[in-house]
C-alpha cells in the first residue's frame, strides 16, 4: 500500500501527516505515504515509474493537476468537470482512475457549520480551485452562485460553462459588479498568499454570513481579516478543506471513511506551533 503526494515544490505538503493519521484510525500498519518531488517537465514519466514500482495511488498538487487530468485513463464526473485531478487510484489492471476531491472537501467543511440550501453564495476567483468547487456547491441547492474575479471574462466563462449542469442560477462578473448581500462568501483566489485583501463592494457579507478562505496559514489570512472587519460572523480557512479532500482520497484508495475532526485538530495545533 504505497501512496505519494506528487508536486513541485512538495516539501511543505501536510498530506503525509494527514494520511498517516487516517491510516492509524484503522490500524493499517502497511499503509505508506510519502512526498514525491518531480521536475516540472517530468510528471508523466515520474508517475509511470511510481506505478511500475507497485504504487497504489497518489495525490497530485501544484503544478500538476491539469497534466494528471490529461493522463488518466478514466475520470470521475467531478474530475471531468474540474478539468483537474488531485487524486489518482491505480486500478488492478494498471490503468489510472482520476478523481477531484477538492470540492467535496470544501463542501463537507462548510456543511459542518451551515446548510447551503437556499443560500446566496459568492465565489471569488476563477482559477483551478474555483472551477473544481462549482458543481459540488451547486449540488447543495443554493439559491444562486455568483462568481466574481479580477479578470471578469474568466468568471463569465466559468458561469457559462457550468450553467447547463449546475441546476441553480450562475453568473460571472468583476468584483465591482457584485451587488447585494451573501450568506456564504468563498475566497478561491490566491490573493491571501501575498497578504492582499480583495476590492469587494461594501455590504457583500449578509448578517451572520460565513466567510471561507481556501488559503490557510497560522495567522488570520488577509481575506478573513477583511471579512471580520466587514461583519462576517463565521470565518474559516482552508485547512478543513485540505483534510476533507484527503479523507475522500483515502476512502477512494482504501474503502475506509476516516474521521476528519481529530486530524483537523491535530493539524491546526501543529500549524500554529510551526512544527510541520
Ligand atoms: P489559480 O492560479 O488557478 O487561480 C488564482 C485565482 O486567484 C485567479 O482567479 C486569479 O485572478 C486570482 N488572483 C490571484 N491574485 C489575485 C489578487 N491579488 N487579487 C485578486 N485576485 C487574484 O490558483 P488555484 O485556483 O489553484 O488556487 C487558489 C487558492 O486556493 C490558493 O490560495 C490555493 O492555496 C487555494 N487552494 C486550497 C486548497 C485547500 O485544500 N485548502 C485546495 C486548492 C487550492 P485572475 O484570473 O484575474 O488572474
Amino acid at each position: 500500500m504505497r501512496y505519494v503526494v506528487i508536486g513541485n515544490p512538495v516539501a511543505h505538503s501536510r498530506s503525509p501527516q494527514i494520511h498517516s493519521a487516517f491510516a492509524a484510525q484503522f490500524g493499517l500498519a502497511d499503509f505508506q505515504y510519502e512526498r514525491l518531488l518531480l521536475p516540472v517537465d517530468g510528471f508523466t514519466e515520474g508517475l509511470c515509474r511510481f506505478v511500475a514500482d507497485g504504487g497504489g495511488g497518489c495525490n497530485v498538487t501544484l503544478p500538476f493537476k491539469e497534466e494528471a487530468w490529461r493522463c488518466c485513463d478514466r475520470l470521475s464526473e467531478r474530475a471531468r468537470a474540474a478539468q483537474a485531478v488531485n487524486t489518482i487510484r491505480v486500478e488492478p489492471n494498471g490503468k489510472l482512475y482520476g478523481d477531484n476531491t477538492d470540492g467535496a472537501g470544501l463542501v463537507a467543511d462548510l456543511l459542518r457549520h451551515v446548510s447551503l440550501a437556499g443560500k446566496r453564495i459568492l465565489l471569488l476567483g476563477a482559477g483551478g480551485a474555483a472551477r473544481g468547487v462549482i458543481l459540488p456547491l451547486a449540488a447543495e441547492k443554493p439559491a444562486e452562485i455568483v462568481i466574481a474575479n479580477r479578470t471578469a471574462a474568466k468568471a463569465q466563462e466559468l458561469a457559462q460553462a457550468f450553467s447547463g449542469q449546475a441546476g441553480v442560477p450562475l453568473s460571472g462578473m468583476d468584483f465591482d459588479a457584485v451587488s447585494g448581500a451573501f450568506d456564504v462568501v468563498v475566497n478561491a483566489t490566491s490573493a491571501s498568499i501575498g497578504g492582499n485583501a480583495l476590492p469587494l463592494p461594501a455590504g457583500v457579507f449578509a448578517p451572520g454570513a460565513l466567510a471561507y478562505d481556501m488559503y490557510y496559514s497560522a495567522d488570520e489570512t488577509a481575506f478573513l481579516q477583511q471579512a471580520r472587519e466587514s461583519g462576517a460572523a463565521i470565518r474559516l480557512d482552508g485547512l478543513g478543506m485540505l483534510v476533507g479532500q484527503a479523507a475522500e482520497a483515502f476512502f477512494l484508495w482504501t474503502g475506509f471513511r476516516p474521521e476528519v475532526a481529530p486530524v483537523l485538530a491535530e493539524l491546526r495545533t501543529s500549524l500554529q506551533g510551526g512544527t510541520k
